[in-house]
């Protein structure tokens, strides 16, 4: 029989091959079963083996493909455009956002006199994007014409662990940097207490769509291993932290992976849950007991942030051979 040891990738953090499983989850989407090991070496964790870049293009659910931005969508182009504009309080100012989706953060940062450009690979999300002006192009990033000026900020918001390579994507925005430009990088954060507390109902988990999780220990490394200096890191984040943990703790109890994000994203209607009271019933008795602890947990997060792992991780990191941070 062949031994797990024998069907791994090397780690692309520091080429270690002694990894363990850390997961076994199925993908609610597809029923299809993935692993999640963890680096014996340095702690990345990844999903192995990992499905190639076409059958990827298959894995994603459908509001990918919707057209309407969903009202979660526009709330994160505005925090994440507050975000932004809190680096570099300019009007001037230029962002390439990779993954940018329907483009909400590009359509509130060109509404402040932001030069806006996108990467994205969905054709329908990019098509809601260029609905409301904001250009977009649908290829891979090695293969984009990019402004040869280059840009005051680079974004990745919940990107970088959807990306088979993560460092070579790092290495080829190096040249995409003006002078004092920033990259601002945002993912879940798999050295959380909302990790350690839900186990194998970790919502972020999102096997095969998130093939890498990283820590603040993993971030820093692979942000350093291609010459990035971090300048800010942030270990909380409302929104996403208590999504994440309500819907986590709905995974644990309900044995229904996902069930309210899906109602959420339109993924499942809520007529469809509605034909089976049973489930209804549960669901609504689950959010009656998981809402007041939530908003508990998230308190104590606000409250002990200082001292303890929330569960998303945003990085601010000057690339290699950059002058100070610009702040103006
Ligand atoms: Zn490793």
């Amino acid at each position: 029989m062949k031994n797990h040891t024998e069907m791994l990738r090397a780690c692309i953090l520091c080429g270690g091959d002694r990894h363990t499983p850390v997961c076994t989850s199925q993908d609610y989407l597809t029923g299809r079963v993935f692993t999640t090991v963890k680096c014996g070496d340095c702690g990345l964790m990844f999903v192995d083996p990992q499905p190639d870049a076409t059958e990827l293009q298959h894995l994603y659910p459908v509001r990918h493909q919707q057209m309407d931005p969903a009202r979660y969508e526009i709330r994160d182009g505005h925090r994440r455009a507050k975000n932004i504009l809190r680096l570099k309080r300019t009007g001037t100012a230029s962002i390439l956002d990779i993954g940018c989706g329907k483009g909400m953060l590009l359509n509130y940062l060109q509404a402040a006199g932001w030069k806006t450009c996108g990467l994205e690979l969905s054709e329908n999300s990019a098509a809601t994007a260029r609905r409301m002006g904001v250009q977009v192009y649908t290829v891979s990033l090695d293969k984009a014409p990019l402004d040869a000026a280059g840009y005051d900020v680079i974004s990745l918001f919940h990107v970088l662990e959807h990306l088979p390579d993560p460092g070579r994507t790092l290495e080829l925005l190096k040249p995409h940097f003006k002078p004092g430009g920033i990259l601002v990088i945002e993912v879940p954060n798999a050295g959380s207490w909302h990790f350690r507390l839900l186990g194998p109902h970790w919502f972020h988990y999102d096997a095969p769509r998130h093939l890498y999780h990283f820590t603040p220990i993993t971030l820093n490394r692979l942000l350093a291993a291609h010459g990035y200096t971090v300048v800010e890191q942030r270990h909380h984040d409302w929104q996403y932290d208590a999504f994440g943990l309500l819907q986590g703790g709905l995974n644990l109890v309900s044995g229904q992976p996902n069930l309210l994000n899906n109602v959420l994203t339109k993924e499942t209607s809520f007529k469809e849950i509605a034909r089976h009271p049973y489930r209804l019933l549960w669901l609504l008795v689950s959010l009656t007991v998981l809402i007041p602890g939530m908003i508990l947990l998230m308190l104590l997060e606000w409250l002990l942030s200082p001292w303890v792992d929330g569960g998303t991780l945003r990085y601010v990191a000057k690339p290699p051979g950059e002058g100070q941070l610009k702040t103006e």
